[in-house]
């Protein structure tokens, strides 16, 4: 029998088809992507928090059947497109946990579960809301839509269109913010403070869903989790100019290691779907000095095709047995 399979020692084979063979049959491994931990889940239009029981049931169920990875680990694993070096022992998956945005609750109610299990994670906060104390914008517009009612029967938006206060209105929302959401921070901020007006209401953040501030990403870093970038501001960085994608990103890595005084290595894009990032993004998050960069697209790590374009499993407010069924999809090959 001829072929590739016996054409000598596999140190003589290329190291191409080593490198193949051995993500083909090396465990999965499997970025988890969370944003918010709370102790209970409220309205939620964008799905984003996951109850801290529920949190305490995956964590229970990942130690009892993948391997957790540490982040240096993690990173050490890297080739060029996604993850290669980890070895085989025991064929549990690996997971690494990650959480968008830099919901103050990750310091308050995920950390403390995570450090009492002695579990790694890579926090990506957004550099301009840190300390601010004021709501993400996307927090913002759901008080304004679901809390205020315009005075006109419609909300105004600054393009001129009327989007109807329309009586189901998380579909009110999904309109409003699919037209933010391209626009450049200070074009949104301009939309938001006027649709604020209209409604009668000042948007507020409560101590678990303001951003974090200095002391408590420092205390984040402290208890030997990771942070990471994840822009400047959550704008869609494919929408943006070439200056401005680069502002966000290099800008973010800047402000984040000047105030912390710890090397910011890693990146997660804003949105994280097929449409918000491009080649582009990706040269930008290269060229400002992140070693990899962490997409919201489910998958395998493994298999990624740039280790500035890495798979990430967005998880919801599951049960465990959920998040179980889950994570067999995801390390399907
Ligand atoms: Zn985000």
């Amino acid at each position: 029998m001829s072929g590739p399979w016996n054409a000598g020692p596999a140190e003589q084979r290329p190291s191409r088809l080593r490198a193949t063979l051995r993500r083909q049959f090396a465990p999965p491994t499997i970025v988890l992507l969370y944003h918010r931990v709370v102790p209970e889940a409220g309205r939620d239009v964008n799905l984003l928090a996951t109850s801290t029981a529920n949190f305490v049931a995956h964590l229970d169920w990942l130690a009892a059947n993948t391997r957790p990875l540490r982040v240096a680990e993690f990173l050490g694993s890297l080739g060029r497109s996604g993850v290669s070096q980890l070895s085989f022992d025991g064929g549990k998956p690996r997971v690494l946990i990650t959480f968008d945005d830099g919901y103050a609750d990750n310091f308050h109610h995920a950390l403390p579960l995570l450090a009492e299990r002695g579990l790694e994670a890579i926090v990506f906060p957004l550099a301009e809301p840190i300390g601010t104390g004021q709501p993400f914008w996307w927090d913002a517009l759901e008080q304004v839509v679901f809390d205020g009612q315009p005075a006109s029967g419609g909300w105004k938006l600054p393009n001129g269109t009327l989007v109807p206060a329309h009586a189901d209105r998380s579909i009110t929302y999904r309109v409003i913010h699919a037209t933010l959401k391209p626009l450049p921070d200070d074009a949104r901020r301009k939309a938001l403070s006027d649709l604020a007006e209209q409604s009668g209401l000042r948007p507020q953040a409560t101590a678990d869903s303001r951003p974090m501030n200095w002391r408590e990403l420092r205390g984040w870093a402290a208890a030997g989790l990771s942070v990471g970038g994840h822009a400047w501001t959550h704008s869609q960085l494919s929408a943006l100019s070439v200056d401005e994608i680069c502002e966000e990103i290099a800008g973010c890595k800047r402000a984040l290691e000047q105030r912390l005084g710890l090397p910011v290595d890693t990146f997660a894009y804003p949105f994280g779907g097929r449409d918000d990032f491009d080649a582009l993004c990706e040269d930008a998050v290269r060229s400002a000095g992140f070693s990899c960069a962490f997409a919201n697209r489910p998958g395998n790590a493994r298999w990624a095709r740039s280790r500035y374009a890495l798979p990430r499993c967005l998880v919801r407010n599951w049960t465990g047995d959920e998040l179980a069924e889950h994570m067999q999809r995801w390390c399907r090959p």
